[in-house]
């Protein structure tokens, strides 16, 4: 039997895109997931307020293609969400992304509009640069911005969350939050945008609802990945399905504090960053995402962490630097391998967003049955 099936490794939304694929092609799929549910860490659940949750943090689904935001839209319809989080600057909420909005915000008109006319000049308006390259300048006032921005939004934030200076990680990351010159308060500003209306984890399970695919959740992969399979489709982390043996590749995590308040609101917007004050680096406020009504609200506090394996969760590969290096090598030994397939955040070992992830996905799928 196991030899007409496809084995999928991670009921995440990769492992879901694969799966529903396959299955589409009339081609019959088992997926197995370690943990109790299915959608990996997209996964959200109502709790008893009828709030959904994200269990694993916020998750605001975006992106500029329009076949994954097509394909994804055959299993959800979508509340249309624009991210405009808030960063605690100086004890005071003020927009993020940092912007000629959050200039505005912060200091008094004649030196808003003196470090507006600056900017322009030199970047053009609608442009937006990156806190590292922004410190790249030698113009007294853009310097003093340069480096109040690098001071109270991105340096204790990346040290919390990556327990390193943002020089010292991979440049991507800091540059996927860019300084805006525009009075754009949207944290992302691809054509498509939304939060699926009835949650992630309804919009994954749609993805596998198919006669052709069985889900088992709370198993694991060893013993499965010894039996003969038509393809193996794995999702989870390179390093483990190899068994480490080139060593461990390391990984950010976080950990949450989820509290219930006896509030309406918590806070004014869904996301709050505090890259200054306490531990955590943002609070999320859940009932924003679908715009869910109760008297009462839930908050989660976001803690970075080390990942150590066994005790959480992976979230973010930690790309860009030697890691890299250990990641080719296992990368090299999936290559020589027959009908194994590798992808996702920890099959390829990459910051993905989650349009990234659907696009990998669907992308693979096409080459392997075309
Ligand atoms: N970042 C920061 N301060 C902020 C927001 C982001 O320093 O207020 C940096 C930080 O290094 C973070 C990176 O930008 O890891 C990317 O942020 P993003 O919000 O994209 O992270 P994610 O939502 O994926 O955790």
């Amino acid at each position: 039997m196991e030899k007409e099936t496809n084995l999928i490794v991670g009921a995440g939304l990769s492992g879901a895109v694969a799966a529903n694929i396959l299955a589409e092609n009339g081609e019959k799929v088992l997926v197995i997931d370690r943990k109790d549910h299915i959608a990996g860490n997209v996964y959200d659940y109502k709790d008893e307020n009828n709030i959904h949750i994200h269990k694993y943090g916020p998750h605001i689904f975006h992106t500029r293609i329009k076949e994954v935001w097509d394909y994804l839209s055959k299993f959800t319809q979508w509340n249309y969400f624009f991210l405009k989080p808030n960063v605690i600057i100086e004890g005071k909420p003020v927009s993020l992304p940092f912007s000629l909005a959050t200039i505005y915000e912060l200091f008094s008109p004649a030196m808003a509009e003196r470090l507006e006319n600056k900017l322009v000049e030199k970047y053009g308006y609608n442009v937006k640069v990156s806190i590292l390259e922004l410190k790249n300048n030698d113009d007294k006032d853009l310097k003093f911005l340069a480096e109040y921005v690098y001071e109270n939004v991105f340096k204790n934030y990346t040290m919390k969350q990556w327990d390193a200076k943002p020089e010292d990680i991979d440049f991507s990351i800091t540059a996927r939050v860019p300084v805006q010159i525009n009075h754009d308060m949207r944290y992302f500003d691809d054509k498509y945008q939304g939060i699926p209306l009835r949650g992630y984890t309804a919009m994954v399970k749609k993805m596998f609802d198919h006669r052709n695919i069985e889900v088992k959740l709370k198993t694991e992969a060893s013993e499965y990945l010894k039996k003969d399979w038509k393809r193996v489709f794995y999702t989870g982390a390179i390093d483990e399905y190899f068994n480490y043996k080139y060593g461990e590749l390391p990984y950010r995590s976080l950990r949450f504090d989820v509290q219930t308040r006896d509030v309406e609101y918590y806070q004014r917007t869904v996301v709050t960053n505090y890259p200054n004050n306490y531990d955590f680096t943002r609070i999320t406020e859940h009932k924003y995402f679908l715009n869910e009504k109760s008297d009462k609200t839930v908050i989660s506090i976001e803690y970075p962490q080390k990942f150590v394996n066994g005790q959480n969760e992976r979230y973010y590969p930690i790309v860009g630097t030697e890691n890299e290096a250990l990641y080719k090598k296992y990368l090299a030994d999936a290559e020589k391998l027959d009908n194994v397939y590798f992808f996702g955040r920890l099959g390829d070992y990459k910051y993905y967003n989650m349009d990234l992830a659907v696009d990998r996905a669907l992308k693979l799928m096409k080459n392997i049955l075309k």
